[in-house]
């Protein structure tokens, strides 16, 4: 199953949100000002550019024509696209618009086939778990609230189609168009439809393509945008997009879906915008296509592009066992979370700035979620790599134990005092959800969330941090 945040997206057909450059960059081709940018919101989300569905057509059932007034609306960006990104259209891209209900379900029904209803059950219950989601949250319910708001159109990598969503216009719907356009020509040159499958236990190395994809369909669209004044992305500052996809985070229409699903939502393009856009600063559009070669395969090369540079791959990590949890418990999902997800999910507890810097140390994980009846458990094993030798940080200790220092001066703020705190343990008992433990040994980090019994009204604890701790023990031996 894919890792609880970032890839929630993934279940749900590869929905990745582009953030509403739109508008705002192609009425003033500037940095619009905050309240412009809430206007000009209506955000292109396109699902498809990863994930497509495995089983049958999920595509709508109307036929996609090559000679209908939109596939001929379709082609004439195609060739504007294809030129500036410098990639040759290998073959014709039918397009067909949709009303909005018929985009959001044709994504819904996609996900719902290709997922396990328990697979996404425990999703949902690792996020409440966590605490970022209320008893009884219905996961699948916001997944689509928030792409009721967002969706704009998708390509097909299995029938190569796009579908657009019939209430654009203007810029909107052309910057749609162009962004769309680029994963068509991905899926022509570097088969996004066999990349995209669904392979669990695989989240992070699935999100790093999906950043790469998305910020090169990302970058290209505001090019698109911008090239009458004669600008490209490149222009702009890398802070606008997370910035523009802050606000749009915020947008008063999805408050109620919770925040880390609206960053993780956004994310893919924040972050791989900045990832593409370094690319071609270095080498243009051809230093991108080289990445297309090599795709990075894990979030933290996305972050740091010169471990892709340097083809610094993930640091193997054993699978958290739970025998200290005692009998009839079950594993229900076994993945990697990554730096990405990790940052977002520091986000929650600390601010941004503090949230990447513990997340950067990360060398590899690997995480399980664990069940028995109604309770459920949780567990992520990360490895930090080892401190630098030079530099002014030696004397603070290691990566991990950093990291340790904040995350225990942030939790303390969230809960209050810890039931447990020393220098390589701290945890808390939470009443409803359960123990929350960090645990600290050498480079190794590892987190624990419950074990407590999901109800849709409210949570009760069936560990204590004493418990906690001597899984951890289990987990660090
Ligand atoms: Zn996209």
């Amino acid at each position: 199953m894919s890792n609880q945040f970032v890839a929630p997206f993934g279940v749900f057909g590869g929905v990745f949100g582009v953030v509403a450059v739109l508008g705002a960059f192609a009425c003033s081709g500037s940095a619009p000002a905050r309240s412009e940018t809430a206007k000009a919101t209506a955000a292109a989300v396109d699902a498809g550019a990863a994930h497509a569905a495995q089983g049958d057509a999920s595509a709508p059932s109307a036929a996609p024509s090559l000679e209908s007034k939109d596939s001929k609306a379709v082609a004439r960006t195609l060739t504007k696209v294809s030129e500036l990104r410098g990639l040759r259209s290998l073959r014709p891209v039918p397009g067909v618009k949709l009303g909005r209900n018929e985009l959001v379900a044709a994504v819904r029904d996609k996900a719902l086939r290709e997922y396990p209803p328990d697979a996404l059950r425990h999703e949902g219950q690792v996020l409440e778990l966590l605490g970022f989601a209320p008893p009884g949250f219905d996961y699948v319910g916001a997944m689509m609230k928030l792409l009721e708001e967002q969706l704009a159109g998708f390509y097909e990598p299995k029938d190569g189609t796009m579908y657009l969503a019939a209430d654009l216009h203007g810029p909107e719907a052309q910057a749609t168009l162009a962004h769309e356009l680029v994963h068509a020509l991905q899926d022509q040159h570097w088969d996004l439809r066999s990349r995209s499958l669904y392979r669990p236990g695989h989240s992070d190395e699935s999100t790093a393509t999906s950043c790469l994809a998305e910020g090169d369909a990302t970058s290209l669209m505001i090019d698109f945008l911008l090239q009458h004044q004669g600008q490209t992305a490149l222009a702009l500052p890398d802070t606008l997009l997370a910035e523009l996809a802050e606000s749009n985070a915020n947008m008063a229409e999805i408050k109620n879906v919770p925040h880390i699903l609206r960053t993780s939502l956004f994310a893919p393009y924040v972050e791989g915008i900045a990832f593409v856009n370094a690319l071609r600063r270095k080498g243009g559009w051809a230093a991108v296509d080289r990445a297309w070669e090599r795709i990075p395969t894990t979030t933290e090369q996305i972050l740091h592009i010169d471990k892709w540079e340097a083809g610094e791959g993930p640091l193997a990590v054993d699978t958290p066992t739970a025998q200290r949890l005692g009998p009839g418990w079950s594993k229900v999902d076994d993945d990697e979370f990554g730096e990405l997800a990790f940052a977002l999910m520091y986000e929650e507890w600390m601010p941004v700035a503090d949230a990447r810097q513990v997340a950067s140390g990360w060398g590899g994980d690997r995480s399980s979620t664990w069940a028995k009846g109604d309770e459920i458990a949780f567990a992520v094993h990360v490895r930090y790599d080892a401190a630098p030798a030079s530099g002014k940080n030696t004397d603070q200790g290691s990566l991990s134990e950093q990291a340790v220092r904040k995350i225990a001066t942030a939790l303390k703020k969230a809960f209050g005092k810890p039931a447990l705190s020393d220098a390589n343990h701290i945890c808390f008992d939470r009443r409803n959800t359960g123990p929350l433990l960090f645990a600290r040994k050498g480079n190794d980090l590892v987190m624990l969330a419950g074990p407590a019994k999901a109800s849709p009204t409210e949570w009760s604890a069936t560990g204590t941090c004493a418990t906690s701790k001597a899984w951890a023990t289990e987990i660090l031996k």
